[in-house]
Formats: C-alpha cells, structure tokens, sequence
C-alpha cells in the first residue's frame, strides 16, 4: 500500500496509455513493438523537472525579523494560500502539476477549500510533517521549536516516538480533511547526507507506507547577503546537480533530492535580485536537459508572494520545459521516483 497512488497519475502515463491503445487496435505487429521500445528509450532521455510548494510559514517573511511561525509553521496566511491555489491553476493551464507538501497543522485552520481545490485539480500533496519536525534531531527539545517552547505536548516520548507520530498524524490529516492519500515524503530542511546510513529512518518512512522521501539537499557555495551572485557561484550550483539526481537506498526506499537552489538559499539568506533566482534555475534545467537529469524545484509560496508575486518563476519553468518539449516535461516527484523503480 503506498500512500501516493490513485489520486493522480504521473504525466508520463498519458504516453503509456497512449501507446497500450494503438498496440491494441492494430494488433501487436513487430513494428508497434519496436515503437513502443523506442518511446520507452526516448523517455528515458527526457530530463524531469518537478515543481515543488512546501506549505509552511517561513521566518523572516513576509517581513524580516518575524520569527513565531518557528511555533507555528502551520498557521498559513491568506496570502500563502491564495498564491498556492493561483500557482496551482497557472501550471495546470501549462498541461502541468505541483508537487505540494503540506504541514499538518495546516488542516487545523477552519477552511481548507483552497486546498482541497488544488487536490481536485489533479495536484498531488504529500507529508511534510505536522510540526515541521526535524527528523535527524537526537533530543527531543530539538526536534522543532515547538517541542522546547512547550516540552509538556511531547513529555515521556523518544526522539523516533515523535517523530513517527509527527508523520503519521499528517497523513491521517490529510485524508480526512482534504481526502487524499499523503503524495510521499519530505523532509523538513534538508541535508547534504539525507538518508543515508540512516535505515532506522528509511524503516519508518517505508512502515508508514512511503516508497519514496526527499530528504537531500547538495552543498554549493552561496553569496553573502545583499552581495550578487558571482558567476563561480551560479557555477557552483550547477555543479552540485550531479549530487541532487534520484536514487534507491539500500532498504528499497528512493530518494529524490530536492535541486539547489532553493528560494529559501536564494532569497532569504542571500537576498538575491529575482533576475538571479531566475538564471540560476534557467542554467540548472540547461543542464538537466543535456545530461537527461531531474530538477527537483524547491519553494515556498509564504517566501514567493513576497518575491516573486507576479509568478515568474513557475512560468518560466513552464515556458523552458514548454520550448524543449522532446527533452524535458514536467512531473512530480511520484513520477521522478516511478523512473527510479522501473530500473533507471
Ligand atoms: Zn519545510
């Protein structure tokens, strides 16, 4: 049972349809056979993006210096989820999805229409914990802000006690307010090591019914703030790709690192022009392309609203992918992690 199938099907499953009908109404003659192998191969070649919303407030938006949502990462303002659902909307026009996950405490608040609006339009949403929840902490205190403010919600519990409850909660969240099935997994933060060596960790995730985490973020050189980025820097980020491409761990969990850099990098630590933001992932998908990679896009619509209100961004996503049609399409991480396991 895994908790990301049915509610929509990857977009690279129109293709499979496709072909299963015309082997069927002409018969399968050789040359359907060989055609079909031949479009199998060719969609190897073809790079992923996946554009990804982590629906959480984050610190220092929308002004610098407001640290609560630390507390309260859940606590989703009217800007966030109406840009959310304003995204959602623009790449679907596009023929495309966001990959969303969602804090649990999300579901808490009184309307999730917004929400259950985006699952309606085909937009998976996956679990990203209900606290936002730091799944390598090794004391409790340290597992989420929350949990040191008020060390009452989590006395008596282990570090994995926690945590497992943490994600299994969100799931539960998830079906009963917005009727989905949690769409995989996904680190709070991510880490240069992401799971690796850590099979306690991929066991709980592949117990609660994940075949798939993203966890891994690649180090990179990063410009100080207020400072533009030099092209050793735009470099360096293309380099880490490499670092950031799918894989299975040794426990049959895959991983699918999220792509640098990521808006929280860009725009909140290093104050970046979005000019910059824009060819960093412009340079990124170049790459994708030519090396037939993944681009896992990582964001965060409490950070764009601010940002990038005009949503320039996941339009020129769609506009870089929509230019290079025969190398690139747009997927979600289900799709990316669906390649993994048939033997890539
Ligand atoms: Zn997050």
């Amino acid at each position: 049972m895994t908790p990301q199938a049915n509610h929509h099907q990857p977009l690279s499953g129109h293709a499979a349809s496709r072909r299963d009908f015309l082997a069927g109404a002409a018969g399968v003659s050789l040359a359907a056979t060989l055609g079909a192998r031949t479009a199998a191969a060719n969609d190897e070649q073809v790079a992923q993006i996946a554009i990804t919303f982590d629906l959480e407030m984050s610190r220092h938006y929308p002004q610098r210096g407001m640290t609560e949502w630390d507390y309260q990462k859940g606590n989703l303002n009217e800007e966030t989820k109406r840009y959310s659902l304003e995204a959602a909307k623009r790449v679907r026009d596009r023929g495309g999805l966001i990959h969303f996950f969602c804090v649990g405490r999300v579901l808490e608040q009184e309307n999730v229409d917004w929400l259950r609006e985006i699952a309606e339009m085909g937009h998976p949403i996956g679990n990203h914990t209900y606290d936002h929840v730091n799944v390598w902490a090794s004391e409790p205190d340290k597992v989420q802000f929350r949990f040191a403010r008020s060390p009452w919600l989590v006395a008596g519990q282990s570090v994995e006690q926690i945590i497992r409850e943490n994600i299994r909660i969100t799931s539960a969240a998830l079906q009963s307010r917005v009727k989905v099935k949690a769409a995989g997994f996904r680190t709070p933060g991510g880490s240069r090591t992401a799971l690796n060596g850590r099979e306690d960790l991929q066991r709980l995730l592949l117990d609660l019914g994940f075949s798939w985490v993203s966890s891994g973020y690649p180090p990179h050189q990063s410009s100080p703030p207020e400072t533009p980025p030099t092209d050793e820097i735009f470099a360096s980020i293309v380099d880490a790709l490499p670092s950031a491409q799918p894989y299975r761990y040794p426990t049959g969990l895959v991983e699918v690192p999220m792509s640098p850099i990521s808006d929280v990098g860009a725009f909140r630590t290093s104050r970046w022009k979005r000019a910059d933001f824009l060819k960093s992932i412009r340079q990124c998908i170049q790459w994708c392309v030519s090396h037939h990679g993944v681009f896992d896009f990582l964001c965060h619509p409490s950070i764009m609203y601010v940002e990038d209100p005009g949503f320039e961004v996941v339009d020129h996503i769609c506009d870089l992918v929509a230019a290079d049609k025969d190398r690139a399409k747009l997927t979600t991480l289900d799709g990316i992690a669906a390649r993994v396991s048939s033997g890539q």
